[in-house]
């Protein structure tokens, strides 16, 4: 009875980091947010508004630049 449970990162269960907890990093935070906005725009809809499409097209190919990534 004398021991705390030990908080743990709900994202990935590595020992929480203070700064950004409850999660043990800013990448397991923004996972997390990710997945629950992901979760709140799941819509029971099954056709995408065409916004979802710009940007897409406009993409360059992977591969085809040259400056020096
Ligand atoms: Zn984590």
């Amino acid at each position: 009875m004398s021991e705390k449970p030990t908080p743990k990162c709900p994202s990935c269960g590595a020992e929480r980091v203070k700064k950004y907890r409850p999660f043990c990093s800013k990448r397991c935070a923004d996972m997390d947010l990710g997945r629950w906005f992901i979760g709140a725009y799941a819509v029971p809809s099954e056709e995408l508004p065409d916004e979802f499409d710009i940007g897409m097209d406009d993409a360059p190919p992977p591969g085809d630049s040259d400056d020096g990534y």
